[in-house]
């Protein structure tokens, strides 16, 4: 028997949640009417270990099945390409979407299913603190030091490195300031969202 869902009810009762993800994105979830262009167009649905949908992380939102949406591994899986973004109709940035529901994730500590990815996320976001832009040698030892990621470039790496296309050494930050002020930036305004 199929069960009928008052979106306008539901979309009122989880008015919380919709709000605090718009906060973070500046995106409004309500207008999704689930076309589902975003997840035909997105290269690594169903094929790189996401366990909804795009669209459908649009309507958890709707929904405000909280727990659950910030528990996929979707949103952790989702590379913030911005391809879902370019294409939908009613001009919802989803990869903004996607990133917000990652703070919120980190936020509770509901990112249990995808801890690997939580762990990539953080390494590469380290790694572009640290030099302005990811020094990939450095990420693959430490990404196969902390789950094995980097066996499988076993193979690549020395014709990689000997062709310069991945680089020994890390990249020189022209200007260190630069970067720690757009972190600490960044820093306030989660701050402040988290406040609001
Ligand atoms: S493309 Fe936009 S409107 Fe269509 S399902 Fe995705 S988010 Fe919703
Ligand atoms: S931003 Fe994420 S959800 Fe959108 S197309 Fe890219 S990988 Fe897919």
């Amino acid at each position: 028997m199929s069960t009928t869902v008052n979106l306008s009810q539901m979309q009122k009762d989880h008015g919380d949640f919709i709000e605090r993800v718009r906060k973070l994105s500046g995106q409004d979830v309500r207008k999704c009417y689930q076309c589902g262009k975003c997840s035909a167009g997105c290269a690594v649905h169903n094929c790189q270990g996401m366990d909804v949908s795009p669209n459908r992380v649009m309507r958890m939102v709707q929904l405000g099945m909280e727990e659950e949406v910030l528990k996929s591994k979707t949103i952790w899986v989702c590379v913030l390409c911005s391809t879902c973004t370019t294409r939908c109709p009613r001009d919802i940035d989803i990869a903004r979407v996607m990133d917000a529901l990652r703070i919120l994730s980190k936020k509770n500590n509901t990112f249990v299913n995808a801890k690997n990815a939580n762990t990539f996320h953080e390494t590469f976001m380290n790694s572009i603190i640290k030099y302005g832009r990811v020094y990939e040698a450095g990420l693959a030892v430490t990404l196969t030091l902390k789950y094995g990621y980097g066996f499988n470039l076993i193979g690549i790496g020395p014709a990689a490195l000997a062709k310069g296309t991945l680089p020994f050494f890390p990249p020189k930050l022209k200007n260190p300031e630069q970067i720690k002020k757009i972190v600490e930036n960044v820093e306030k305004i989660e701050r402040m969202e988290g406040e609001k």
